[in-house]
């Protein structure tokens, strides 16, 4: 049974848990990664929206910035969601830089705030290559993939806008997947493990 470590510092983490066990149709397991030492026993890892400087700030005191780091480059699949977007990215531009210590794994450049407030929220129909019917989206203040280096896929966009994108075994969503009952981004992931 493949095991897949929630980074539960902050953020929307029993959503993921749930949407992991329902993709993984009892072969996966879900634990809660608070502590040192547990992300070196996940065969994968997701890293959940929430607030990116605040889950930066913990990654460190909690000493797992490292470990994480670790298994990024030794090859685990990582989901990254939102703020884990902003997290696992390269550089964050915008005039937004410095409130984020980003991980420097992926590498994108992130607009923290590319839809404006007055779109705090929202729901799209996006196109996410390997799928073949639309993906219904929830974005929650989200964050948008502002430039791609050539190791980068673009999975889907809304406009010229990037809201997913994979990098070996990384996979990096600007939405929620986790808030939709469609099991599918999930179910992506978790293929992920097999390669
Ligand atoms: N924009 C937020 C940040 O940069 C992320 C929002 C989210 O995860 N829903 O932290």
């Amino acid at each position: 049974m493949a095991k897949i470590g929630v980074l539960a510092l902050q953020g929307d983490v029993s959503e993921h848990v749930q949407a992991l066990e329902r993709a993984g149709n009892g072969k996966v397991q879900a634990v809660l990664v608070r502590k040192s030492g547990q992300i070196d026993e996940c065969d994968a890892l997701v890293l959940p929206g929430g607030e990116s400087t605040a889950i930066c700030r913990q990654l460190e005191s909690h000493g797992l910035t490292k470990e994480l780091k670790a298994a990024a480059l030794s090859g685990k699949p990582i989901l990254a969601t939102c703020a884990g977007l902003v997290l696992v990215s390269k550089e964050i531009m915008g005039g937004d830089e410095g409130r984020v210590k980003p991980l420097g794994l992926m590498d994108v450049k992130i607009n923290r705030n590319a839809f404006g407030p007055q779109k705090e929220s929202f729901e799209a129909d996006l196109m996410v290559k390997g799928l073949d019917k639309p993906y219904r989206a929830v974005f929650i203040r989200a964050p948008a993939i502002g430039a791609v280096g050539s190791d980068v896929q673009v999975l889907a966009s809304i406009g010229e806008t990037i809201v997913a994108a994979r990098q070996k075994n990384l996979l990096a969503l600007a939405f929620h997947p986790e808030l939709t009952p469609d099991p599918r981004i999930h179910q992506i992931f978790l293929k992920m493990l097999e390669e």
